[in-house]
């Protein structure tokens, strides 16, 4: 296939989620914004549940947020980060309203807060109980397509170029061929991982396809290991290799119990590590866990995707438990960037739920990854249009890193043989999909990932590579921490 070169003197946007779009909406000059699909659409920000979080009812503060934040992650997100997106939240949701996102009100026209796991208060903002996602984005997204600014372009990246100084331009497969953008400033806002599993709620182009083209392009990725997993998803047959169905965790916030063969078995709004670990306990001795959304009062006024999702599969919650698992749901782990989401590379920056931003340590906080797309999105912009290729020798002044140097990895010939671009799917391979969900799961150890490792290592594609970074990142960090449990925790690990 030809591949047609364009010099384009622009910023290039990579994915259309909460994160690209605040990108384009927040920068004053034209961009271009290069997505596989409509502006918005098959994106994880549209489908979005429970909200956003913000402490904006009288009585709480953005530092009542940042310690439930921080207990969430077990300790290990930056306390200047979770500070700083914590007091950006409340400012984060008036923009949005400001934008005509449509929030859900009490009587007296307060914003209407839902309660989380993890949450000490309700703080999480809403839209139609829990259409959230899809109400940001379809308020933005035609607002940024209708700007004379804003070029799209339908296709995927597939490598970013770079030369001494940084970043020199993008390869994007499009339906018509090659297209070889030549700009400075390229940012990734391309999501997060969870696709790499099986069993996850993500749309399948989430598998991290923007964390390999960072990699390659020489910046470190940090966290890998950490892998949210949601306690709750329907554990019903669906299509061959489609995402699960998620069932908000604010179903939980409202009243609905988890039942293990019938009885209560974990507090339900505890942090979702807990909840998805004790879920799988259960799963594991054979017993059938549902969600029981009956003690809901007037369940389907107030959920109304869960009203259309149950109603298109027959089911009746209110009259019927649903069958619940865990499955892989958001990734903490990403390309390292600093507070202006610059990663290593001069000219590459990230935003969302691709960076790691050091907002969410070992695990997210429920409705904190919209927060930190919408504050990372803004801050980028503001960061890129300052920025000149002239300061390139400058890129790391006043960098300061969100995670210590030794929860980093940087892509060797070690990861993989030769060192060069592997295929780039659009969706991650069955048996990468597979592996990762049977060996690298909510409960780790040695020998599930080495063997993940070896069988990864011989699957070709740059999904395979991630999701072997992933497993390594596992096996070196011996110890439970949050999100990644090692059953094996007390035994000497692999070296
Ligand atoms: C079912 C579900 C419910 C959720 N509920 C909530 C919630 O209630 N509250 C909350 O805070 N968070 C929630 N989350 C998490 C949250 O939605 C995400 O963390 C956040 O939206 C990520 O935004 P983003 O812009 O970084 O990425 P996304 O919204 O995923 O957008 C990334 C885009 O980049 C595109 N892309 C990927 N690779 C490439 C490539 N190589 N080239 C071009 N484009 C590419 C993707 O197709 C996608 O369109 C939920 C997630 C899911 C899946």
């Amino acid at each position: 296939m030809s591949t047609r070169t364009v010099e384009l003197g622009q910023p290039v946007v990579l994915g259309s989620g909460l994160a690209g779009l605040t990108v384009a909406r927040h920068l004053g000059e034209p961009c271009v914004v290069v997505a596989p699909a409509a502006l918005g659409e098959g994106t994880a920000s549209s489908w979005a549940q429970g909200g956003i979080a913000a402490a904006v009812s009288p009585g709480d503060t953005p530092a009542e947020h940042a310690t439930d934040t921080t207990r969430a992650g077990s300790g290990a997100g930056d306390p200047r980060v979770i500070s700083r997106m914590t007091s950006a939240a409340p400012a984060l949701v008036a923009e949005l309203v400001a934008a005509g996102v449509p929030f859900d009100r009490d009587a007296t026209g307060a914003l209407s807060l839902g309660r989380e796991g993890g949450h000490g208060r309700h703080r999480v903002c809403h839209v139609g109980g829990d259409r959230t996602g899809a109400a940001i984005i379809s308020t933005i997204a035609p607002q940024v397509g209708s700007d004379s600014g804003v070029t799209v372009v339908r296709g995927r990246g597939v490598e970013v170029l770079r030369d001494d100084e940084g970043v020199s331009g993008l390869l994007v497969a499009t339906a018509a061929g090659r297209l070889r953008l030549l700009t400075d400033r390229v940012v990734l806002a391309t999501g997060g991982a969870a696709a790499l599993y099986r069993d996850t709620t993500n749309p399948l182009a989430s598998w991290g396809s923007g964390m390999m083209l960072a990699a390659r392009a020489g910046a470190r990725l940090a966290d890998l290991e950490m892998v949210q997993f949601h306690p709750t998803s329907l554990a019903l047959p669906g299509a061959e290799g489609a995402p699960l169905t998620l069932l908000t965790e604010a179903l939980r916030g409202a009243g609905a119990h988890l039942l293990s063969d019938g009885r209560r078995f974990v507090d339900e709004v505890a942090p979702r590590d807990v909840v998805a670990a004790a879920v799988h306990g259960e799963r594991m001795l054979g017993r059938h866990v549902v969600l029981d959304c009956r003690p809901v009062p007037d369940l389907l006024e107030h959920f109304e995707g869960l009203a259309e999702r149950t109603a298109a599969l027959g089911i009746d919650p209110r009259l019927e438990p649903l069958p619940t698992r865990p499955a892989a749901h958001s990734v903490m782990g990403g390309v390292l960037t600093d507070a202006r989401g610059r990663t290593d590379v001069p000219g590459l920056w990230a935003a969302g739920e691709v960076a790691c931003t050091g907002l969410h340590g070992a695990n997210r906080l429920a409705s904190n990854s919209l927060l930190e797309a919408g504050v990372t999105g803004a801050a980028v912009a503001a960061d890129l249009g300052s920025w000149t290729p002239a300061s390139a020798s400058r890129w790391t002044e006043g960098r300061v890193d969100p995670v210590p140097a030794e929860r980093t990895t940087r892509l060797t010939p070690t990861h993989d043989e030769g060192g060069a671009p592997t295929p780039s799917p659009a969706v991650a391979s069955p048996v990468v999909r597979a592996a990762m969900s049977d060996l690298v799961g909510v409960v780790r150890d040695a020998d599930g990932l080495t063997a993940a490792i070896a069988r990864l290592a011989q699957t070709p594609g740059e999904d395979a590579v991630l999701a072997g970074l992933v497993a390594r990142a596992a096996l070196t960090r011996r110890d439970s921490l949050g999100a990644h449990r090692r059953s094996d925790a007390s035994i000497p690990a692999v070296a």
